[in-house]
């Protein structure tokens, strides 16, 4: 089989391996279609600091079970699944209370495992979610573990119905965060500085957006007639973070999703006065957010906007990687197909 494997810094190569062998608790899965993410393109260009190279990457992908190892029951060869690419214990603290994302041994496929980005891939049996009765194509299904951090993102928020959200930052994750925020039935306002990304909000679910830079915040939420109760900061930008905190009022709830790589002088005596709830967020709880991330993903017809091509593994650091790096990316998401060697259109409806 092909596969994409990361060797070092800048350097991914399109190597033939042996189809690998599922232990015991594992399967094997034909991998269908893999995204590709900013975590990816950090670890390639950036510097590595996750994966352990040389290691195939690819932690976003959907198949069909082809074998199944030892012991693993509830899964059959033929079934189309999606995998969650987290790997916990089972036993240490976190994942007993059910916080599996936390576990103090966490590994993920993709970067500590060989992962997706390969005609094959063996993952653990208890994260690989049957999906056959979904009806969803494959390309769609490509997109679970994105909308599956997003569902976390919104459960850690304790978003629900009739509240009002603001989501800064309408990119790989902020898209999917406004439409699983939209679903919840909150009123969400989307912030960015590129207009077609506010359309694009506007069409996941949003009620209205904000050009960032033209209005502040603040004004903005006035003007709307809206007192928000959570706000996710996605953009991980020092401005979008800035605009947040000049915007929330007492009691708000304040996400940042995006990693903020500055250290921004934090004004924790008002925090405390105002009494913001301040909640991190990190990957997903295989258990709890993958079934409803495949759900809110059956809920839209077409997925187009956010995934349109589906590209051949030759062209995976040219046209995904790179272009992530640069924030040139013209898709929200980037899907990769292994079995293919000309670029195709990515089919979303069933
Ligand atoms: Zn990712
Ligand atoms: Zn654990």
């Amino acid at each position: 089989m092909r596969a994409g494997v990361l060797h070092a810094t800048g350097d991914l190569r399109i190597e033939e391996k042996p189809v690998p062998e599922p232990g015991p608790g594992e399967v094997l899965i034909r991998v269908g279609v893999c995204g590709v993410c900013g975590s990816d393109a950090t670890e390639y260009g950036r510097g590595l600091v996750l994966a352990q190279p040389p290691v195939t990457l690819g932690h976003e992908f959907a198949g069909v079970v082809e074998a199944i190892g030892e012991g693993v029951s509830g899964l059959r060869v033929g079934a189309t699944v999606v995998c969650g690419a987290g790997v916990s214990c089972g036993d240490c603290k976190p994942c007993r209370e059910g916080r599996t994302n936390l576990c103090r041994s966490y590994t993920t496929i993709g970067f500590h495992h060989d992962g997706g980005l390969a005609g094959y891939v063996t993952a653990p049996a208890n994260i690989v979610l049957d999906v056959s009765d979904s009806g969803l194509p494959i390309d769609t299904l490509g997109l679970t573990q994105p909308m599956a951090i997003a569902v976390h993102a919104v459960r850690r928020s304790g978003l629900r119905a009739g509240q009002d959200a603001v989501i800064v930052g309408v990119g790989g994750i902020g898209a999917f965060i406004t439409f699983a925020a939209a679903a919840t039935g909150a009123r969400v306002l989307v912030v960015d500085r590129n207009e077609e990304r506010l359309d694009l909000g506007l069409r996941l679910g949003a009620a209205s957006g904000l050009l960032a830079g033209s209005t502040p915040l603040r004004e903005r939420l006035a003007e709307l007639g809206m007192d928000v109760d959570v706000f996710f900061e996605v953009s991980g930008s020092a401005p979008g973070l800035e605009s947040v905190l000049e915007a929330a009022e007492p009691g708000a709830t304040i996400v940042p999703v995006g990693i903020q790589r500055g250290e921004p002088a934090l004004p924790l005596g008002r925090w405390t006065l105002r009494e913001y709830t301040i909640v991190g967020t990190v990957a997903h709880v295989f258990a709890d957010d993958f079934p409803e991330a495949v759900r809110l993903l059956g809920t839209r017809p077409s997925w187009s906007d956010i995934a349109s091509e589906v590209i051949p593994l030759d062209l995976v650091a040219e046209q995904a990687l790179q272009p992530l790096l640069g924030g040139a990316s013209h898709q929200i998401k980037t899907l990769v197909d292994p079995w293919i060697s000309e670029p195709r259109p990515a089919v979303h409806a069933g």
